[in-house]
C-alpha cells in the first residue's frame, strides 16, 4: 500500500520544517491532491490513521484533511484553460483534443493548521 509511505514521507517533511514544540500542536495537515496523483483519499486516511497510531504517536490529535482539485488543461488552439470531465482530455471551450495538463498532478502539502 504505496499511501504508507506516502503518508511517512509527509511527516517526514513536516519534521523537517518545524520545531519539536510546533509539531506537538499541529491540528490538521491539509493535502491538495489532484485526480492524476493516484491517491485514493479515504486510503490515504487509513494509512494516516496506522502511521498515527504506531508510529507517530505525537500526531494522534491532528487531522488529516485532503483537498481535490479537478484536472485542467491548456489549449495550444485557443489558449483557455479548462477542466476534464470524466478523464476526456479535450479542450472545453473549442473541442480540440488536448493532453497538456496544468493541474492535477499535485501531491503536496498545502497548509498545516496548528493548535494555539
Ligand atoms: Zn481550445
Amino acid at each position: 500500500m504505496h499511501e504508507i509511505s506516502l503518508v511517512r514521507t509527509i511527516f517526514r517533511t513536516l519534521s523537517d520544517n518545524f520545531s519539536a514544540e510546533e509539531l506537538d500542536r499541529v491540528e490538521a495537515i491539509v493535502l491538495k491532491v489532484g485526480p492524476l496523483a493516484n491517491v485514493e483519499p479515504i486510503l490515504m486516511q487509513n494509512a494516516f490513521g496506522a502511521v498515527v497510531e504506531e508510529e507517530e504517536t505525537r500526531f494522534r490529535e491532528s487531522k488529516l484533511q485532503i483537498n481535490t482539485v479537478p484536472i485542467l488543461v491548456h489549449c495550444p488552439v485557443c489558449e483557455q484553460n479548462s477542466e476534464v470531465v470524466q478523464y476526456r482530455f479535450v479542450c472545453g471551450v473549442c473541442g480540440k483534443p488536448c493532453a497538456n495538463v496544468v493541474q492535477g498532478n499535485e501531491l503536496l502539502i498545502e497548509r498545516v493548521v496548528f493548535r494555539d
